[in-house]
């Protein structure tokens, strides 16, 4: 990247209106993606002092800051408790501490990358996203958006939903990138079925969701909603893996993890 001018604002209201100010002027995460590019940036505007690096536990969700690293999130003990491995189970596999020290959960967020495993694990945790302009929504709602207009990400924020979950991806090496991943969750008999690295956006599995939501699960259904789940989605090939594998890998995980999460069947009589 190349930066014209650099600007590092004290406050949300400075840093939108510079945003809004020239079509090349761009906001500063952790600058791990921005660097490998060769954008050319009129105003970088660097989040630092914006008071966006938190950790929040309210009453009923965890409120994250955008400029809160991956880090921050895989060791925080409100975060482990609320929502257990999930999320340290998908970062620990990004590269090393340095990266993740790195990393601003809201860079990442906020440019819905096709590669991303953390989305559709945050998915599955049902999670909110603010906006500066956009004000709140779901994240799933932003991830459909086809074209987000020009904002600025102030927090995520998790429901306390007591959600169990598995996260399960298909990597060459520990720390590639996914070749595919599938997040299950449920609480109580509301069920979340997020994937992505299809290669593309993460996506909910909504009609099977739909499905799932009607009626109990029971461990014994684990092979035919897997199934559904896999006829759902749209697969594609890349130098990572083909359409076919990632089928496969969604095929199976999804069987392992309604397996895992579903109740035994009981007899009532
Ligand atoms: C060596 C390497 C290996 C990697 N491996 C993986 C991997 O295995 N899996 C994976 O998922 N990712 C991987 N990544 C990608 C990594 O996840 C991204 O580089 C990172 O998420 C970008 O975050 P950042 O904070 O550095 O954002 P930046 O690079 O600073 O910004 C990214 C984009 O977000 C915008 N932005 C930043 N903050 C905000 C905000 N608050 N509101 C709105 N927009 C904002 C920026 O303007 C920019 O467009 C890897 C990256 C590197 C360098």
């Amino acid at each position: 990247m190349q930066i014209h001018e650099y600007a590092r604002p004290a406050d949300l209201e400075t840093a939108y209106a510079l945003l809004l100010k020239g079509k090349t002027n761009r906001l500063l995460g952790g600058c791990t993606f921005l660097k490998r590019t060769n954008l050319k940036i009129g105003t970088a505007i660097d989040l630092q002092d914006c008071g966006l690096r938190y950790i929040l536990e309210c009453e009923d969700a965890v409120r994250i800051g955008a400029y809160t690293t991956l880090r921050d999130i895989e060791t925080n003990d409100v975060i482990l408790r609320e929502f257990g491995t999930m999320l340290r189970d998908v970062l620990e596999h990004l590269i090393g501490v340095q990266l993740r020290n790195q990393i601003t959960v809201g860079g990442h967020v906020a440019a819905r990358f096709g590669f991303s495993d953390l989305i559709p694990t945050l998915l599955a945790l049902n999670a909110r996203v603010r906006f500066y302009h956009g004000g709140e929504k779901t994240l799933w709602a932003y991830m459909q958006e086809v074209r987000p207009e020009k904002d600025l990400l102030i927090e995520l924020i998790l429901p306390k939903e007591g959600r169990r979950g598995k996260v399960q991806m298909m990597r060459l090496s520990y720390n590639d990138y996914s070749i595919f991943c599938l997040v299950v969750s449920r609480s109580g008999d509301r069920w979340i079925v997020s994937a992505g690295v299809f290669p593309g956006r993460a996506r909910l599995a909504e009609l099977a969701m739909e499905q799932m939501n009607r009626t109990p699960i029971r461990k014994q259904d684990a092979a035919q909603l897997a199934q559904r789940i896999t006829n759902e989605y749209r697969f594609g090939s890349n130098f990572r893996g083909s359409a076919g594998y990632r089928r496969e890998l969604c095929r199976i995980f999804a069987r392992r993890a309604i397996e895992e999460l579903a109740d035994d069947y009981t007899c009532d009589t």
